[in-house]
């Protein structure tokens, strides 16, 4: 099966930042323990950068794909700062500069990346971690298949099988 809007890709990926030095390792991968991810492709749930290098694979194929900031998670914004009252942060965690905390807002969770902690307050940084990054992932293609009706239905994966219930 070759990968193509409204099928599933089952991967693993790696992710490096492009001007890293060698040797510094992924900032994030999911073959570090954890599950390969499964992805309804179409429905803009992968940045565009990795979405369309998906297009035409097929379960087998590894490749390299390097992601400018105009196709991953945007430029940065440097005025985009704001200062937050203390109580909009879950209690457990523990708050330091340039931690990233996710924090639930009526749009959904943000990640949002703590620059300086007041009395009261906590400035942050409102950019995604990743934005204003050229970043290179390595993606591995582990299985393709057809969404199941209820997939299509909800716009997203429903797990490696497809059965997950969300
Ligand atoms: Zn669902």
């Amino acid at each position: 099966m070759i990968l193509e809007d409204g099928k599933v890709a089952i991967f693993h990926y790696s992710v490096s930042d492009a001007d890293a030095e060698t040797g510094s390792g992924p900032i994030e991968s999911s073959r570090e323990g954890k599950s390969p991810q499964a992805v309804l492709l179409g429905r803009g749930q992968l940045i565009p950068g990795v979405e369309g290098a998906m297009a035409g694979r097929t379960k087998g194929d590894r490749f390299i794909v390097r992601v400018e900031p105009e196709q991953g998670y945007g430029p940065r914004d440097p005025a985009a700062t704001g200062r937050l009252p203390k109580k909009y942060f879950p209690p457990k965690v523990r708050l330091q500069p340039g931690k990233t905390v996710v924090l639930s807002t009526r749009e959904g969770p943000r990640q949002v990346t703590v620059l300086k902690i007041g009395s009261s307050v906590v400035d942050v940084d409102l950019n995604h971690p990743l934005a204003g990054r050229t970043l290179v992932f390595d993606i591995e293609i582990l299985d393709a298949r057809d969404a199941t009706a209820d997939e299509i239905e909800h716009g997203h994966a429903h797990g490696v099988d497809g059965h997950a219930a969300h």
